[in-house]
């Protein structure tokens, strides 16, 4: 365990509550935290025993602002695997602040955003994965979010990339062991086994990579765009998608002009809805200039919902809809809108289709589904299955996989044992990283200051 400077930070959020809580951690944290508090048994913090809470005072200057509860752990038995006293005061603004100021006074350092989980991850406390799956938990917007964090919080990920790891760390052993004594019977081990064996690795391998298609999207949202001709439906389909869990609004800059976001979680899955204001908008344009709006999204979208009118046959604009949706490389799934009025068209498409009605909103729990089942298995259990939920897993596991593919090829020609164990080795190295061994600094660093401070 490594030990770092005394460092101090407001962990619950700021703004008035019942109670607050200001987490102290780092070399010495107990002795100094013994300036700003002091039990009301007169027992000295130092003498506390590991996990246990004491009544007492709270000082500044000496002289008493509150009274509250002084929790000690000690190392390694803490978050941050170092001395921690966390001091739970009343939920003042003010005076929370003053603790806060009363523990810089004492010689604690205010804590960077995210430094007590950094802390944890240089400790072996927490894992990459784990510490990002925190960050999941506390930024969830939807119950399978909060699952899906959980999960990986409890090891979930990292035991599945730890099998791994082991697995290609024995194929190693046996492709070297090979190598070094061709003819002698050390490993029992054809050629054709450890052929075998990595090929059921690349695999699992494989599962994994493409477990990311269901962690995007529940974890990061998939970015879609609905798409129509003017009066189509778009906006009375996005406020029907919209009206089945409170929809949450984020105004996205930096673009040319604003931009509107909205979120709806639909079914296990999360969509992020682009230029949600264009689409409200675009009724009222010339029709030209809306087919242009709604289609300059398609660049940008992961899954675009392309809305028909149902009510009129097909026309010159609708044709321009698909063609232009055929290009892009999205998922898509037509809607044919206004099936309450009646059903005029026979769409063509190699798409799935859904009829709907965002009128009565017959048809939109079969779209719902449709688009839940697109990005996540039904059966897939969190608890059993590792996800990979960010870009930064999954470009490390697509790496491993590519390195044991090339590995496999080398068995398979015959005769490049050594050129199999250079690439496993790399798939080990790659694989490695998604848990955050091996990571640069830089790349923790980036990943920790996504976390409030506090955290
Ligand atoms: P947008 O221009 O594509 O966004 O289309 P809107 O959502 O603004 O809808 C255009 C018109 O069609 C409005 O008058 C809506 O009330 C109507 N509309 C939309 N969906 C339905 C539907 O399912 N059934 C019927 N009968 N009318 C609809």
């Amino acid at each position: 365990m490594q030990s770092f400077e005394p460092i101090a930070a407001i962990s619950t959020p700021y703004g008035r509550g019942g109670i607050a809580v200001i987490r102290l951690s780092g070399e010495g944290s107990i002795t100094l935290a013994e300036k700003i508090f002091v039990p009301k048994s007169k027992k000295h913090l130092s003498d506390v025993e590991s996990g246990y809470a004491v009544y007492g005072d709270i000082l500044r200057n000496g002289k008493r602002i509150d009274d509250g509860i002084a929790t000690v752990f000690r190392a390694p038995r803490s978050f941050t695997g170092e001395d921690t006293v966390e001091i739970s005061c009343h939920g003042g603004i003010l005076l929370t602040e003053n603790v806060l100021t009363s523990a810089l006074e004492s010689g604690f350092r205010l804590a960077l955003g995210g430094e007590f989980s950094k802390r944890a991850f240089l400790n072996g406390k927490m894992s990459l994965t784990e510490a990002e799956a925190v960050i999941g938990l506390i930024d969830a917007e939807s119950d399978e979010q909060l699952r899906l964090s959980a999960s990986i919080t409890n090891g979930v990920l990292k035991n599945g990339v730890n099998k791994l790891c082991d697995e290609i760390t024995e194929l190693l052993a046996s492709v070297y062991a090979y190598i070094d004594y061709p003819d002698e019977d050390l490993t029992d081990v054809s050629i054709e086994e450890l052929t075998l064996r990595a090929e059921k690795l690349l695999d699992e391998t494989n599962k994994l990579v493409s477990s990311y298609r269901s962690g995007k999207a529940v974890n990061d949202g998939i970015k879609t765009a609905i798409v129509g001709k003017p009066n189509a439906g778009k906006s009375s389909v996005l406020n029907r998608l919209l009206g089945y869990d409170r929809a949450i609004v984020t105004s996205v800059a930096g673009t040319t002009r604003d931009t509107v976001e909205e979120t709806a979680v639909i079914g296990r899955v999360t969509l992020r809805l682009c230029d949600t204001a264009g689409i409200r908008e675009s009724s009222d344009e010339v029709e030209r200039l809306g087919i242009e709006r709604s289609i300059g999204k398609l660049n940008e979208a992961e899954l675009i919902l392309a809305v028909f009118d149902g009510s009129s046959p097909l026309d010159e604009l609708d044709r321009e809809v698909i063609e232009r949706v055929m290009k892009s490389d999205a998922e898509v799934i037509a809607i044919v809108n206004k099936s309450d009025i009646c059903s005029n068209i026979e769409l063509n498409v190699p798409f799935r289709v859904v009829t709907v009605s965002a009128l009565d909103g017959s048809g939109f729990d079969e779209l719902k589904k449709m688009i839940s089942d697109l990005y996540v298995d039904e059966k897939l259990n969190y608890d059993t299955t590792p996800v990979l939920t960010n870009a930064r897993q999954f470009a490390a596991a697509t790496e491993a996989k590519a390195r044991l593919e090339s590995a496999l090829q080398a068995l398979k020609s015959g005769f490049t044992q050594d050129i199999a164990g250079m690439d496993l080795e790399l798939s080990l190295s790659a694989l490695r990283e998604i848990d955050g061994r091996n990571v640069s600094e830089e790349i923790t660093d980036r990943i920790f200051s996504r976390f409030c401070v506090g955290k």
